[in-house]
């Protein structure tokens, strides 16, 4: 049996807004050093790349996140954990438009099947 599954918010991080960006993700992402949160910021920003905001949370947490994001960040994706925003969709990687998510596997969304982490 598998675990309920978690997930990874990510977020795509306009230019000049680098300080207010250190300091939500740094809050979010307790675990990484100061130097980490400022790299992932600015590889994001000077690469446009998505910046890996929070780590497998549960799907509370997603929502919460969602009402509270910034209004200086730019577009919010959320992927089960693991994932990444960019990859393309096929058979074992799709987008569940109910509640904008992008997961993997073939078996549907796993919030419309309840297989998660609250
Ligand atoms: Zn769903």
């Amino acid at each position: 049996m598998e675990d309920p599954i978690c997930f990874d918010i990510w977020v795509k991080i306009e230019r000049g807004h680098t300080a207010e960006a250190v300091a939500w993700v740094a809050d979010l992402r307790p675990l990484l050093s100061a130097l980490e949160v400022r790299k992932l910021i600015n590889d994001a920003t000077m690469r446009g790349e998505w910046a890996l905001v929070a780590q497998s949370v549960g799907w509370s947490r997603v929502s919460e996140l969602r009402a509270t994001k910034p209004a200086w960040s730019g577009e919010m994706r959320v992927c089960q954990e693991m994932y990444r925003p960019d990859a393309p969709l096929g058979p074992f990687y799709n987008y569940c438009k109910r509640h904008q998510l992008y997961f993997g596997g073939c078996l549907g969304c796993h919030v419309c099947s309840g297989f998660v982490v609250r």
